[in-house]
C-alpha cells in the first residue's frame, strides 16, 4: 500500500459527462487538473457500465438549432464518425480519448473520495481517495475543487448547503411543485441489452426473478422485443427511499423485475423471442436524483419556462421538464409528465458555485436548480456543458486567485467571453473579445448567399405535400421583408391564408406574435407561383414564421434542400403521436405543436427576396451560433471560396480561430436512440488554407488543413505582420457551398 499527493490547480471529482468537460475545459485553459473518478470506466450515466443515451437541448429535435458545442459537441461528433451504430463500448472510448488528448490533465481511475479536509469550514483544502485494486490512498489539494459526483459527496462532506427531495409551491411559486415539500426524487434504473443468438436459446430465470404479472408494469408500460437499453428507462424505482443510502435495495428490486421482464418475454408465449438472449444487464444501478447544493441563486420552473435571459448565463438547456411519478415502473400511470419551453432557456453561473464552501463549484445533476427544474438541467449533454462552464470557472478562479462568487462579481465577461471563445454552449452573448483582432477588421468575401429562396431542381424528385394541415416555414430577416413566393399545385381554385409571426427571441423557432394574415388567391393549376405582402422590418435580423393555412385544394413543393437558417415545420394535428410515442404530450406546447417530422434537411420552395443574413461580417464579433438567423457567411457559388479580414494599420498575427458550420440543428445521439445518416456534417469545410497579405502583395499561407471533420478549429503560427488574412475554402464534407460561423485572429 502506497500514499501519495497530488496538487493540481484544479481538482474535479466525478468523471460522468459533468466532470470530464470540467477536467478538459480546465486543463485546455493552461490549468494543470486532477480529474478522479471511482468507476474504470469515464463518463457516469452514459458509459457502458450504465448506458443512458446522452440527451441535451436539441430534445430529440424538438429544439432547433439547439445542439450543444464546446467540448460536448466534439464529443458528439467524434461519436458520429467513429461510432455511428452507437456502441456503447466505442462510446468510452471517444471519452477516454478526449480526456487523454490533454497533457495538463492526470486522470485517477478507480479512485473513490471519501474524505476531505476543510479549512474554517468554509473551504477545502483537500480531498482523499482510495485507488481500489492499486491499494493507494492519494491526497489531492488545489485551490479549487468541483464536484461532479452526481450524488454530491464532496460538497456534502464539506458541509455545502443542500436540498434533497422537493420544494413546496410556496417556496418558489413553481406551478409543478407540491403543496408541501417532501422528500420524493426520481427513481433509480438498471438496464438492459438482448440480442438474436440466430438459434433458439432458453431462458431459465434466476431464483430472485419476480413475476411481472403479479405488477402493475405489463397494464402500464410498453414491453416488445427489440428494445434495449435506455428503452427501458421507465425500469424505475426508489423515489420514495434514499436513492444512496437505499442503493443496494434498489439494485436487488430493479434485478428482480429485469429478469421478470425476460422471463415474460422468453417464457409467456407472447412474444416471438425463441432466438433471443440476454446480452447485458448493468450491475449498478443509474441514479437520477439525490443531493442538490445551494448556490447564490436556485434556478426555478418558472425560469425554465420564460427562458429568463440571465445576465450571468453560462450554458443552455432545452430538455423539457421531465418527471416521473414517485412509484416509477409500478405507477398506474405514464411514466413521464414532460413540459417544454418555447426555445433552449439558459442557466447562470450563480447556480453552479456554492454558496457558503468559498472554493467550490459543482455541475451535473447536483447544481442549484429545484426539483422541477432539475426535471429539465438533468440530461447529460446540459450536465456536460455545466461542467465546461464550471471547469472554466475553476481554472479562471486558480488563475486569478478569486473565489467563483468573486469571478461572478468582478469578472463575469471574462468568463462568458472565455466560454465563447472556446465555442462552449451559450446563446445570445456576442463575441466582445477586446484580444480578438478580427472585431476591428472588414470582412467580405469572394461570393455570398444574397437572395433567400429555395428553387425546384430539374429532375431532382419533388414531393407534393398537401395542405391538410397548417404548413410553415422559418426564415431569417435581415434586414426586412417583403414578399413571400410559393410554390403551389391547386386542384380547385382556391384562396390561401398565408401569415407572417414573429418568434420574439434569437432563441426560439416557433411562432409567437402575429404580424401579418394576408389572403391570396390560387388558381386551379399546377406548379404556380402565389405571392403574398409580408413587409416587416424588425428592429435587428429576427427569424420570421411564414404560416400556410391549410386548404383541400392546394399542395406545397418539398424537396430535398436544406437552406442554412431556413426550418419546415408542420403543424401536428390532433391525436397524431407526440416525439415519445408512450409520453402524453401536453396541449398548448409551441415545440410539440410544430414540428420537424419528415421536414428536416428538406424545404418548401419558395423565393423570399434579397437578404443580409449571410453577409460575410456575421463571422466577426457575432453570436457563434444561430441566434435570430444563422448568424455566418454562406458562399453564394458553389466551389472554392474564400472569406477575408482587411484592416485600415498592420497587426501582428500569430493564432486564427475558426468556428465552422457543423450544423447544429442536426439532432445527434452516441447511442442507438436515432441514427444520423452522415458520419461528418457536410456542411463542415474539409481542406482550406489560410493566407496572409505579403509587403510585396502576395499571398503568403500560413496554416493548411485537409480532412477537416471539426466545428472548432485553433491554429498557431509564427506572428506575421499584415493587413490582410483569408481562409480559402477548397472543399467541404459534402456541402455544395462554404459556410463558416466565426472567424477570430489573436496576436
Ligand atoms: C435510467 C436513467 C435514464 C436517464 N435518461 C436520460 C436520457 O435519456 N438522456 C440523458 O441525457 N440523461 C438521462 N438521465 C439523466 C442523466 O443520466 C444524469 O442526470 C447525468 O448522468 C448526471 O451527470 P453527472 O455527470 O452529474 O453524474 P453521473 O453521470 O452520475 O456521473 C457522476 C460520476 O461520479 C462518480 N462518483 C461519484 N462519487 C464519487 C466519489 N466519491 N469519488 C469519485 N467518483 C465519484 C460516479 O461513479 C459517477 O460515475 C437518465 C438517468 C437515468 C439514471
Amino acid at each position: 500500500m502506497r500514499k501519495e499527493s497530488v496538487h493540481s490547480d484544479v481538482t474535479v471529482v466525478g468523471g460522468g459527462l459533468a466532470g470530464v468537460c470540467a477536467a478538459i475545459a480546465a486543463a485546455r485553459l493552461g490549468r494543470t487538473v486532477a480529474l478522479i473518478h471511482n468507476r474504470p470506466v469515464l463518463g457516469g450515466n452514459s458509459s457502458s457500465e450504465v448506458r443512458v443515451w446522452v440527451c441535451g437541448a436539441t430534445a430529440h429535435g424538438v429544439h432547433r438549432w439547439a445542439r450543444e458545442t464546446g467540448i460536448m459537441g466534439e464529443l458528439y461528433l467524434e461519436n458520429q464518425y467513429r461510432n455511428p451504430e452507437g456502441n456503447p463500448y466505442y462510446w468510452d472510448q471517444v471519452v477516454l480519448d478526449a480526456v487523454l488528448a490533454e497533457s495538463n490533465l492526470r486522470l485517477f481511475l478507480n479512485t473513490d473520495v471519501r474524505d476531505i479536509t476543510a479549512e474554517h469550514g468554509n473551504r477545502i483544502e483537500s480531498v482523499t481517495g482510495w485507488t481500489m485494486g492499486a491499494e493507494r490512498l492519494t491526497t489531492f489539494t488545489s485551490p479549487v475543487f468541483v464536484d461532479c459526483t452526481g450524488d454530491g459527496l464532496i460538497g456534502y462532506l464539506a458541509g455545502a448547503d443542500h436540498r434533497i427531495g422537493r420544494e413546496s409551491r410556496e417556496e418558489h411559486g413553481e406551478e409543478w411543485a407540491p403543496p408541501e415539500p417532501d422528500r420524493q426524487l426520481l427513481g433509480s434504473t438498471i438496464l438492459f441489452y438482448t440480442k438474436d443468438a440466430g438459434h433458439p436459446v432458453k431462458y431459465v430465470p434466476p431464483s430472485f426473478a419476480k413475476n411481472i404479472l403479479d405488477t402493475p408494469i405489463p397494464e402500464h408500460r410498453l414491453i416488445r422485443t427489440g428494445d434495449n437499453g435506455c428503452d427501458y428507462w421507465w425500469v424505475e424505482w426508489g423515489g420514495r427511499l434514499d436513492t444512496v443510502d437505499d442503493n443496494e435495495r434498489i439494485r436487488d428490486e430493479l434485478w428482480s423485475v429485469i429478469h421478470g421482464i425476460w422471463d415474460h418475454i422468453k417464457n409467456s408465449g407472447r412474444f416471438d423471442a425463441g432466438n433471443l438472449t440476454l446480452e447485458w444487464v448493468g450491475a449498478i444501478p443509474g441514479k437520477r436524483e439525490y443531493r442538490r447544493f445551494l448556490g447564490d441563486h436556485v434556478l426555478t420552473q418558472t425560469e425554465v419556462m420564460a427562458q429568463s435571459p440571465f445576465d450571468d448565463r453560462i450554458a443552455f438547456g432545452g430538455w423539457s421538464v421531465d418527471l416521473h411519478p414517485v412509484e416509477g415502473m409500478y405507477a398506474q400511470e405514464p411514466g413521464a409528465r414532460q413540459r417544454y419551453s418555447d426555445g433552449v432557456y439558459h442557466i447562470p453561473f450563480r447556480s453552479i458555485y456554492s454558496r457558503n464552501v468559498g472554493n467550490l463549484l459543482f455541475a451535473g445533476r447536483n447544481i442549484s436548480a429545484t426539483h422541477i427544474a432539475f426535471g429539465s438541467t438533468r440530461v447529460m449533454a446540459t450536465c456536460a456543458t455545466l461542467g465546461e462552464a464550471a471547469g472554466t470557472g475553476a481554472a479562471l478562479c486558480a488563475a486569478l486567485g478569486v473565489t467563483p462568487r468573486e469571478l461572478h462579481d468582478g469578472q463575469l465577461t471574462l468568463l462568458q467571453q472565455t466560454l465563447l471563445r472556446q465555442d462552449a454552449s451559450l446563446m445570445g452573448v456576442p463575441n466582445t473579445d477586446p484580444d480578438d483582432l478580427a472585431r476591428a477588421a472588414r470582412a467580405c468575401a469572394s461570393s455570398t448567399l444574397t437572395r433567400l429562396a429555395v428553387e425546384p431542381v430539374p429532375d431532382a424528385t419533388t414531393t407534393l405535400l398537401p395542405l391538410d394541415r397548417d404548413l410553415a416555414f422559418v426564415l431569417p430577416v435581415d434586414p426586412r421583408l417583403d414578399d413571400v413566393a410559393l410554390l403551389v399545385d391547386v386542384h380547385n381554385a382556391t384562396e390561401l391564408t398565408i401569415e407572417l409571426w414573429d418568434t420574439l427571441r434569437g432563441e426560439n423557432a416557433v411562432p409567437a406574435r402575429r404580424l401579418i394574415s394576408s389572403t391570396v388567391p390560387a388558381p386551379e393549376g399546377k406548379e404556380q407561383w402565389v405571392s403574398a405582402h409580408l413587409p416587416w422590418q424588425p428592429d435587428e435580423p429576427r427569424n420570421a414564421v411564414v404560416i400556410v393555412r391549410s386548404d383541400p385544394h392546394a399542395y406545397l413543393h418539398l424537396v430535398d434542400q436544406r437552406r442554412t437558417g431556413v426550418l419546415c415545420l408542420a403543424r401536428k394535428l390532433a391525436g397524431e403521436s407526440g416525439v415519445d410515442h408512450d409520453i402524453p404530450e401536453e396541449n398548448g406546447q409551441a415545440v410539440a405543436e410544430w414540428v420537424a417530422r419528415g421536414l428536416r434537411r428538406r424545404s418548401f420552395c419558395f423565393r423570399a427576396g434579397p437578404t443580409r443574413a449571410y453577409d460575410p461580417d456575421k463571422t466577426v464579433g457575432g453570436y457563434q451560433r444561430p441566434f435570430g438567423g444563422p448568424q455566418m457567411w454562406h458562399a453564394g457559388e458553389r466551389g472554392e471560396a474564400w472569406l477575408r479580414l482587411d484592416w485600415d494599420a498592420p497587426v501582428e498575427i500569430g493564432a486564427v480561430h475558426l468556428v465552422l458550420d457543423d450544423d447544429v440543428d442536426e439532432y445527434l445521439n452516441n447511442l442507438h436512440r436515432h441514427r444520423t445518416e452522415f458520419e461528418i456534417m457536410p456542411e463542415l469545410i474539409r481542406d482550406y488554407r489560410i493566407e496572409v497579405l505579403a509587403d510585396g502583395g502576395g499571398w503568403t499561407p500560413v496554416a493548411r488543413e485537409t480532412g477537416n471533420r471539426r466545428r472548432h478549429r485553433i491554429h498557431r503560427f509564427a506572428p506575421f505582420r499584415t493587413t490582410a488574412l483569408r481562409v480559402v475554402v477548397e472543399a467541404t464534407n459534402g456541402a455544395s457551398e462554404a459556410r463558416i460561423v466565426a472567424l477570430r485572429a489573436y496576436a
